[in-house]
């Protein structure tokens, strides 16, 4: 890495948000094992959804090393042609080949965001301070008795799960800003990547 990338990547904190990547993808290890339930093998069903919103910051490890690959101006032309045809779907998805609606698998998927990390095997805290494990939708119809099962174990503090709202706060202050907006997720990644940008040709 050269120096002027290498002092981008200090700007940003990318080692401690990657030591924040690694913490959620073990306590949610962790919780899968607990819980006896796992996503089965090129399960997409998430990455297909076409409302998925997600902070700019959470893409800054994968928009620099597209930046360091020169793969920089491909995804963005990626984006460009999504938006033209009003596809919404996060680029990094990839369609298993010849397969039905929901089998595929993410091409970025060690740089992937915080949600994409924590979605489906996460809670959320709700307004008394309880805990609503937020599972999706495919696991939920799979499993409605071991769901409400975990969700009894939550409530009782027998069992953790790793909180989106906890980690999202996290990230907040790592990136010192409060008010992190959320974006559709190529929107986060084509601005994510135009910011590694701009502090490439910038950047002394
Ligand atoms: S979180 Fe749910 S929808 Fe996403 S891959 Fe796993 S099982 Fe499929
Ligand atoms: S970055 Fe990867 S895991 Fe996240 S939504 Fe896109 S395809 Fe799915």
């Amino acid at each position: 890495m050269n120096e002027r990338l290498l002092n981008i990547w200090k700007k940003y904190r990318m080692d401690e948000l990657l030591a924040l990547y690694e913490e959620a993808d073990n306590f949610t290890a962790q919780f899968k094992n607990v819980v006896g339930l796992d996503c089965q093998t090129f399960c997409g069903h998430c990455c297909e959804k076409k409302d998925i919103e997600v902070t700019i910051y959470e893409f800054l490890p994968l928009a620099f090393s597209l930046w360091e690959k020169d793969e920089a101006d491909l995804w963005l032309q990626k984006i460009e042609v999504a938006e033209k045809v009003g596809d919404t779907i996060c680029v990094f998805y990839k369609k298993a080949a010849g397969e039905e609606k929901g089998k595929g698998f993410c091409v970025k998927y060690g740089l992937r965001g915080l949600l994409c990390r924590l979605f489906g095997f996460s809670v959320l805290k709700n307004k008394n301070g309880g805990h609503i494990f937020a599972v999706c939708s495919v696991l939920k119809i799979k499993n409605i008795l071991s769901i409400e099962h975990i969700q009894e174990l939550l409530d009782k503090g027998v069992i953790n799960a790793p909180s989106m709202t906890d980690y999202y706060s996290r990230l907040s202050c790592l990136v010192n800003d409060f008010n992190m907006p959320m974006y559709p997720v190529n929107t986060a990644v084509k601005k994510a990547v135009e910011k590694i940008g701009y502090e490439i040709e910038n950047c002394e």
